[in-house]
């Protein structure tokens, strides 16, 4: 069992804390955003959480996160670590986790998918599910999730740009991690955010049925992209999927032999 001291001496960069959310995994639970993420995904409605450092972000020890969960027990099943991208402070994690579970709170993590999982193993394995985001597949994703340079977040005209430098690891990771965690019983659920032009959406269901034919539980939610909290909505506003376009692709998916789906409009 971790000792509560050694919380005490863990700092994490907070953006906030949800008390009670029943929309961050399965039953009521604590959510807790963290700041700093690797990707820079055009429609992020919570850019402001991917700078790791910013003005006016607090870094707060983990023995406060434990203390804030616990004053909303017994009215939660567990916690959902989101951000940002949680697993970027993987080792700092791993003794919170290991104390909220021997309170019986289950613990989550939304991730971006994109983590080095050898190295985040230990986090893993402390881990009760994921919510884990696909991101996409193809030269698109580069430029929807991986430009860092765009740092105001705008719709490049050429969204399929040749010139740019391929990251190939980028665009395969994603997959790969789903890949290894599924066989752990690891993930509750997977979450694409269906947007236009960028990547073959159809493609990338076809991979995913075959991941996840064995693990019908599974649930996948296709999540029409919005444009709300987007830095630059106007630009993204031309990718928006249709609601029936949306609906093909979960028509497609249930197609392909995925059973399990919610549709987000
Ligand atoms: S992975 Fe999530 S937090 Fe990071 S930029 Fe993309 S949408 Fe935003």
């Amino acid at each position: 069992m971790t000792a509560l001291s050694t919380l005490d001496s863990l700092y994490v960069p907070l953006h906030r804390i949800i008390p009670f959310s029943n929309v961050e995994g399965q039953g009521n639970r604590s959510s807790i955003f963290l700041q700093g993420c690797k990707l820079n995904c055009l429609y992020c409605h919570n850019p402001e959480t991917i700078p790791r450092y910013a003005e006016g972000v607090s870094q707060v020890s983990l023995r406060y996160l434990y203390d804030q969960v616990m004053e909303a027990v017994p009215f939660i099943r567990g916690v959902t670590i989101s951000g940002g991208e949680p697993t970027l402070h993987h080792k700092k994690l791993i003794p919170l986790f290991h104390t909220l579970r021997t309170q019986g709170l289950s613990c989550y993590l939304d991730s971006s998918g994109f983590f080095d999982f050898e190295r985040i193993r230990p986090l893993i394995e402390v881990t009760d599910k994921f919510l884990f985001d696909l991101k996409g597949e193809g030269m698109g994703l580069q430029t929807l999730c991986f430009d860092r340079k765009n740092r105001k977040g705008l719709i490049p005209n050429n969204i399929l740009s040749e010139t740019q430098r391929i990251k190939t690891e980028n665009l395969t990771r994603n997959l790969s991690n789903l890949s290894k965690l599924l066989p752990l019983n690891k993930v509750e659920e997977v979450r694409l955010v269906f947007v236009r032009d960028f990547f073959d959406a159809f493609k990338l269901i076809d991979q995913l049925a075959i991941l996840l034919k064995p693990h019908p539980n599974v649930l996948l939610k296709i999540i029409r992209v919005h444009t709300k909290g987007a830095r630059d909505e106007q630009g993204l506003q031309d990718f928006v999927p249709s609601q029936g376009e949306t609906d093909q692709l979960a028509d497609y998916a249930k197609k392909c032999g995925i059973d399990h789906i919610l549709t987000i409009y």
